[in-house]
């Protein structure tokens, strides 16, 4: 399959986990890739895997950012796909929370996706394009001590909303993906605290993470034209965990009453 050929992608946070799972998979199917990462070698490593450019930009830098879309569209005259991908998380409860650390998650999760279609949309008009921004289900619902990063990723989903009405008569198609647990470099040292990976994965009917070539597939599905009614929704991808209550398996303790009823 090849739903890719000539598009232009620009990916942030391209030098990982979903990013370069995601840059590769266009790449495979034809898209000029831009590979956007505050690394600069990790982006230069994908990049040099998949013919594409490296451009090291922190996102969160407002200036950056129209550099990084500037130097695009100079290679490449348009952009066609966006995916504004680069994200960080932190822990802490609110008086605990430092306000450089929310400002800085809230820049980079948040402001960054602002920054980056206030600067592509005027290069994305007037065709069929696609915008994908990689939110969470942790902006779908809260978390313990996740704070910034609920906050963060709840906006880009109604962002994305918001991005989606406006721009919809132009031909710009604006999308949020909402991963699970994904095993990537960002959910490393969370998953590696002692005892943690069992309950994380006992949160999760499907009882894994997935992986950052499972997000990619379905952020290649919004950027193709397979897609082409499908604007301002919000895309969970998650093993099933979102669908659940939180309330504890009854069917587990129903089964160990029936074997002590039985013995
Ligand atoms: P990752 O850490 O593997 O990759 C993130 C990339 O973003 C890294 O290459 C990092 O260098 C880059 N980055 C970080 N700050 C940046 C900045 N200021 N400017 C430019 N680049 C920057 O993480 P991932 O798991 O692939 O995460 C990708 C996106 O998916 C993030 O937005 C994250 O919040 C979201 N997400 C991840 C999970 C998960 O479980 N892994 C779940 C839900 C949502």
């Amino acid at each position: 399959m090849m739903r890719f050929t000539d598009k232009i992608a620009v990916i942030t946070g391209g030098g990982s986990g979903i990013g370069a799972a995601t840059a590769r998979l266009l790449a495979r199917e034809g898209a000029n890739v831009v590979v956007v990462d505050l690394a600069l070698e990790a982006a230069q490593a994908v990049a040099a895997d998949v013919g594409g450019l490296a451009i090291a930009a922190d996102v969160a830098d407002r200036h950056a950012v129209e550099a990084f879309v500037a130097q695009t569209v100079a290679a490449h005259g348009r952009i066609d796909i966006l995916v504004n991908n680069a994200g960080i998380g932190c822990f802490g409860r609110t008086p605990d929370l430092e306000p450089d650390t929310w400002e800085r998650v809230i820049a980079i999760d948040l402001n960054a996706v602002f920054y980056a279609c206030r600067a592509a949309i005027p290069h994305m008009t007037g065709r069929k394009t696609a915008i994908i921004n990689t939110a969470s289900i942790s902006g779908l619902a809260g978390d313990y001590g996740f704070t910034a990063y609920n906050a963060a990723k709840a906006g880009v989903i109604n962002y994305t909303r918001s991005l989606a009405i406006d721009h919809a008569r132009e031909g710009i198609r604006v999308n949020a993906l909402c991963p699970g647990l994904i095993a990537t470099p960002l959910t490393a040292g969370a998953t590696a605290m002692p005892g943690l990976e069992p309950d994380w994965h006992d949160t999760i009917p499907m009882g894994r993470p997935g992986t950052a070539e499972e997000m990619a597939e379905v952020i290649a599905f919004l950027a193709s034209d397979a897609a082409s009614y499908v604007t301002g929704s919000i895309i969970v991808a998650d093993g099933g965990q979102s669908a659940w209550t939180g309330q504890p398996n009854i069917m587990r303790y129903a089964a160990a009453a029936a074997e002590s009823i039985v013995a």
